[in-house]
């Protein structure tokens, strides 16, 4: 007994070494679901200098919630991270302005200027879409496609093969319909290589646009911040879109893109669907990250569906971390009416939209009526441990 105890007082005469001990442990274990996430190597090293220096061993030792403090710490320099200090180019409405799409074949930059053009006409803006891929066979039909689809005027070629030409051409025709949103969508390449990025520096030389739109697929990995700086490189790159983030991929790379370029993020894509599109949000996408879930859209849904005398104890359950397969079964009820399910559990910690993948709602809701089944045959105890 005698010996614990003065193990135990020497304990906390040391306690700046073992709240170092907690700290590391607490770092290596979110350094690992960062790398993960495809953040990148370097970005998370730095990261983690920078966290060393900025929590207070003397805080964590004064005996507050260590992994809470380190955590917040963390979450606020990847927010950080994600804010290049200055934001992007807005567009006025009812002024033209030219905004460059680029980025790797099949990062979705095509679906992108759709989707972009289409929020924007949602907001009362004259959009139209200029097609200046002329490397991929059937570039033109999938833009006047998606264009039409859309009431968005289009702008292409079937013959012409020169880029620069049709992009100059679109613009000029879209300034004199006083058009004041004009999408240039340009080709990608399966690899970065030197003659993609002359034709990117040519289009923007002769289009001159108001800004630069680097698109990413967010499942790129390490790879996003090499690929980032090489279009930055030709290009004045000076926002962000992540697409697929419907997808497993957590879109770590993100930060990379925001380093290489920057530049901020400013939407998300999370379908294929036109209206599948979201103004970036820095923190649940960190969230997301970091595996927290994104508590704070989660609790507004929950909100939204949960019978009103049923929150107070749901919200109880929550905080506390009681949240047992019970309570998930009875929320899963709910959760059928919180509709696009696939976003609902992107929400919560652990899952990933993956499970329920969009566009699959129908199968997705069998699914959870299979757990539901599955849980039906489990014990009280199982199911409220
Ligand atoms: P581009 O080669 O860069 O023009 O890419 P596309 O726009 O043609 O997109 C390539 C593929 O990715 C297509 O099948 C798109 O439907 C798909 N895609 C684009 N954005 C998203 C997204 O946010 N989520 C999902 N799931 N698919 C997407
Ligand atoms: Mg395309």
């Amino acid at each position: 007994l005698g010996g614990s105890i003065s193990r135990a007082i020497q304990q906390m005469s040391n306690a700046t070494i073992i709240d170092e001990k907690v700290l590391n442990e607490c770092l290596n274990e979110i350094t690992r679901a960062l790398l993960q996430a495809d953040v990148q190597f370097k970005l998370v090293r730095e990261m983690q200098t920078n966290i060393k220096k900025i929590v207070n061993l003397d805080d964590l030792a004064a005996g507050h919630n260590k992994r809470r403090i380190i955590q917040q710490a963390i979450f606020n320099e990847l927010c950080k991270i994600l804010d290049p200090g200055k934001p992007s180019f807005t567009p006025k409405k009812g002024k033209p302005s030219v905004i460059m799409f680029v980025g790797l074949q099949g990062s979705g930059k095509t679906t992108t200027c759709t989707k972009y053009a289409y929020y924007h006409q949602k907001k009362g803006w004259k959009p139209a879409l200029v097609c200046a891929d002329t490397f991929r066979a059937g570039a033109f039909d999938q833009l006047k496609q998606n264009a039409t689809k859309a009431k968005i005027p289009f702008y292409g070629s079937y013959t012409e093969s020169d880029p620069v030409r049709i992009a100059v051409e679109g613009v000029e025709t879209f300034k004199k319909e006083n058009c004041d949103l004009i999408i240039v969508d340009t080709s990608g390449r399966h690899k970065q290589e030197a003659a993609l990025f002359e034709e990117m520096r040519q289009v923007s030389e002769a289009t001159n646009p108001d800004l630069v739109i680097f698109v990413m697929d967010s499942s790129i990995g390490q790879a996003a911040f090499d690929q980032a700086q090489a279009f930055k490189q030709s290009v004045s790159v000076g926002a962000v879109i992540v697409t697929k983030m419907d997808g497993h991929a957590k879109g770590g790379g993100a930060l990379s893109a925001v380093a290489a370029t920057k530049s901020p993020v400013i939407f998300i894509g999370t379908g294929e669907h036109m209206d599948e599109f979201e103004v970036f949000d820095v923190k649940p996408f960190v969230s997301r990250l970091l595996g927290m879930g994104d508590w704070s859209g989660f609790m507004d849904k929950i909100h939204e569906v949960v019978p009103m005398d049923q929150q107070p104890e749901l919200l109880q359950k929550l905080s506390e971390g009681n949240f047992t397969l019970r309570i998930m079964y009875e929320q899963f009820q709910n959760i059928l009416k919180m509709g696009p399910i696939g976003q609902v559990f992107s929400m919560l910690p652990g899952f990933s939209s993956e499970l329920m993948p969009k566009g699959r709602e129908k199968e997705s809701q069998a699914k959870i009526k299979r757990y539901m089944t599955m849980m039906d045959s489990m014990t009280n105890e199982v199911l409220c441990s």
